[in-house]
């Protein structure tokens, strides 16, 4: 917001100015922290796109920090001509791209995004204070008319679908999960990332983190209107599934 203030509106005011040196210096700290991290990954944590989500992060702070000192009257406003002028322009490119491009086109940055909103219009909301609720609700066996859950990824309400765009893929769910550690074909960190694959229609072939124990990855798709099961998720990765709760207590 505040780099859209002062750059994108033009707002050259020296205590934007400075606030916004404060927050791309908070912004790169954070960014050596994600890259030592990402260093040697343990096997939770998945890769592909994240592995560069720090270098990124990296050229979006310098370079608006660089780009911020002439207006907090630092630098004068020609300091360092136009290579400097067009590497800032790169640097700033790269890191903009990662977050607005990534937001829409499902990058890593797409969870800031949803996961704001998430916690805005969280479904149980009874959680931040401690309590541990999945949300499972009894079905209505009496009406044999009634749904009984969710059938296709549209039958997902529009916050439980947010909920799965708000993942990080941390991995915390898949290292607490007893039936993914003795080997059941489930992986809760997975199958919230394939609800993710069935609302935006596809295949789990960009899953870049463990498979489901002994499935393959890339022989599962689907699309918001396909049945789940037996689709995107095979059946016996749901029964797996013991609903014993250590995911829910330990990954918040
Ligand atoms: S713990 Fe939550 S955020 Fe982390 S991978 Fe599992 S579902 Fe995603």
């Amino acid at each position: 917001m505040l780099a859209i203030l002062v750059h994108g509106f033009g707002l050259h005011n020296r205590i934007l100015g400075y606030a916004l040196l404060l927050a791309t210096t908070l912004m790169f700290v954070g960014a050596l922290f994600v890259a030592k991290r990402r260093r040697n990954p343990p096997a939770r944590l998945s890769k592909g796109p994240w592995m560069r989500l720090p270098k990124s992060l990296l050229a979006f702070s310098v370079s608006f920090f660089v780009a911020t000192l002439p207006v907090a009257g630092i630098l004068p406003e020609n300091f360092g001509g136009w290579l400097l002028a067009a590497l800032l322009a790169l640097g700033v490119l790269w890191g903009v791209s990662e977050l607005f491009f990534g937001m829409t086109w499902g990058g890593p940055m797409k969870h800031a995004f949803a996961g704001a909103l998430h916690l805005a219009w969280h479904r149980r909301a009874e959680r931040f204070g401690g309590g541990c609720s999945t949300g499972l609700k009894p079905l209505d066996l009496e009406d044999p008319n009634a749904p009984l859950g969710v059938e296709k990824p549209k039958d997902f309400t529009w916050n439980q679908l947010l909920g799965f765009d708000a993942c990080v893929q941390c991995g915390k769910c898949e290292a607490a999960c007893p039936a993914f550690a003795a080997g059941q074909p489930l992986n809760p960190k997975k199958l919230i990332q394939d609800m993710v694959v069935g609302l935006a229609g596809g295949t789990d072939a960009q899953f870049a983190g463990s498979p489901y124990p002994g499935k393959v990855i890339g022989e599962h798709g689907g699309n918001p209107h396909q049945p789940i099961v037996n689709g995107l998720v095979d059946a016996e990765t749901l029964w797996s599934c013991t609903t014993c709760r250590p995911v829910s207590r330990n990954a918040r």
